[in-house]
């Protein structure tokens, strides 16, 4: 890990080069959009992207499609856990959910919402997963969770866009753990201030989990979970 010198030196040479005056002349990446890149316009750093277009891409992990909606998400929820019900006793989803239950085990302890800003990306991710177990949540809300986004992902598009989907498996996570551990200050409950559910950590965490969740092939179940919500 860097040392708190090293890493107020690259956070000064970030905040330098943000702030270096543009060069005017290159536009973002996005197709039709005519503002200029962030380092174009001296607004970030961003070669590819303005500014809006860069925002988006770390919020939803794409720069044109936004997160899914709980009313795009919950159909293919419903038919993850019923296609999960009926099917925990095969051998093959017993060792994926064996898998699941390892890595929210294996996620070490959580740690407070102040502390977890200076972690880095992964042991946020850890932080997130740990945030999710302490809810009483296993490996299978894990599975449902991972079959769900699948499909939907698979229905819904962005096409050939994985870091999409990473970025969505990753809020459902985070949404479900949201509220845990509210902070008491003289007897008043304060909200803890989690950091906001974007950029690296999103990415690591979703990955990870989808990694576990595809021990098994999983395209049969997806194809049963399109097949219910799609008719
Ligand atoms: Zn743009």
């Amino acid at each position: 890990m860097k040392s708190p010198e090293d890493r107020a030196a690259s956070r000064d040479s970030i905040k330098r080069r943000a702030e270096a005056p543009g060069d005017g002349n290159t536009r973002c990446a996005v197709s039709g959009c005519t503002n200029l890149t962030q380092r174009g316009a001296g607004n970030g750093l961003s070669q590819t992207y303005c500014k809006r277009h860069k925002e988006m891409l770390r919020r939803h992990g794409s720069t044109w499609r936004r997160s899914y909606s709980r009313h795009e998400v919950d159909p293919y929820r419903a038919a993850s856990k019923n296609w999960t019900d009926a099917n925990k006793d095969s051998h093959a989803v017993k060792v994926t959910l064996q898998c699941l239950d390892t890595l929210l085990n294996t996620a070490g302890e959580i740690v407070t919402a102040h502390e977890v800003r200076w972690l880095p990306p992964k042991r946020k991710a850890q932080v997130a997963l740990a945030r999710f177990r302490e809810t009483g949540r296993t490996g299978e809300d894990l599975l449902h969770i991972a079959l769900a986004l699948e499909a939907a992902y698979r229905e819904l598009g962005p096409r050939a866009n994985r870091e999409f989907l990473h970025v969505q498996i990753a809020k459902v996570i985070h949404r479900a753990a949201s509220g845990t551990h509210p902070v008491t200050s003289g007897g008043v409950n304060l909200k803890p201030s989690w950091p906001r559910p974007e950029g690296r950590m999103m990415r690591i965490l979703g990955q990870q989990v989808r990694e576990e969740a595809r021990v098994f092939d999983m395209d049969g179940a997806v194809e049963a979970v399109m097949k219910v919500v799609t008719g």
